[in-house]
């Protein structure tokens, strides 16, 4: 991410309140700190990102996005008029990719299992001496996106937003089940020390470290050491597979079509 990195910090700032920038080099001069709430701390992250839909603007459409229901699906892959998903060991497995877009009423919510579990992960990195923060980066709306990345787009143009903000009805964080951690100086996490300890403990808790190194390929993102996913009961093998989540469960990914 080479595009001005400071603008887009400051106007991140403006923007939400809070961690919603993931500009590593800036964090240190980021002054989101301890924002006021987890919800509001939901916007950020990104370096993600998700397919304009019709209704983000004109300039988002460039790239074609199709609606959740009129994608290619993959054997194995079932949808509900709400996701797409796979089967999982104790259910089903909600994608989120820049394939698999959700509807956009699909609301959920945080997911409750998923946020206790976060939060004792949580507590067992601040139990080991890591500066992580009780404030994260849980769920967003599809509205929530479709303003957060506009005002991407507006300031950067579709090609740069896309490569750090997620279009509408493309972002994990809508499933409920995505967090993205922060710090205790209120940036996204990426010191390497925690880093390590996540790509090697989260999924005890059930979360994957979702956006590795080497994956963009599959994935469609560059990596976010601070973004995880919740998978629950195949964390542990999909962690140790060394895969991505696409490719354990073989459905596509990578860029928008
Ligand atoms: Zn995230």
């Amino acid at each position: 991410m080479k595009v001005k990195i400071t603008t887009l910090s400051l106007a991140c700032l403006a923007i939400i309140a809070l961690g919603a920038c993931s500009h590593d080099k800036e964090s240190k001069n980021s002054s989101i700190k301890e924002p006021a709430s987890s919800k509001q701390v939901a916007q950020s992250s990104s370096r993600k990102v998700t397919s304009a839909s019709e209704e983000t603007s004109s300039q988002g459409s460039q790239k074609s996005a199709k609606k959740a229901g009129e994608v290619t699906v993959d054997q194995g892959v079932s949808f509900n008029g709400s996701y797409y998903s796979v089967q999982g060991k104790s259910g089903d497995i909600v994608i989120a990719n820049k394939h698999y877009p959700l509807a956009a009423d699909y609301n959920p919510g945080e997911d409750p299992t998923a946020l206790a579990a976060l939060h004792e992960l949580i507590a067992a990195m601040q139990a080991e001496g890591y500066a992580i923060s009780d404030q994260y980066s849980g769920f967003r709306s599809y509205e929530t996106q479709v303003g957060l990345y506009q005002s991407y787009v507006d300031q950067d143009g579709v090609d740069a937003a896309d490569r750090y903000s997620a279009r509408p009805g493309y972002s994990e964080h809508q499933t409920g089940l995505a967090f993205d951690l922060i710090d205790t100086s209120g940036n996204l996490v990426q010191e390497p020390g925690a880093s390590k300890w996540l790509l090697k403990n989260a999924a005890k808790y059930g979360f994957i470290v979702r956006y590795q190194e080497g994956k963009e390929a599959s994935t469609g993102y560059m990596p976010e050491s601070w973004h995880l996913r919740y998978i629950g009961e195949d964390a542990k093998d999909v962690a140790a597979s060394g895969k991505s989540l696409e490719e354990y469960f073989n459905f596509t990914g990578g860029d928008y079509e």
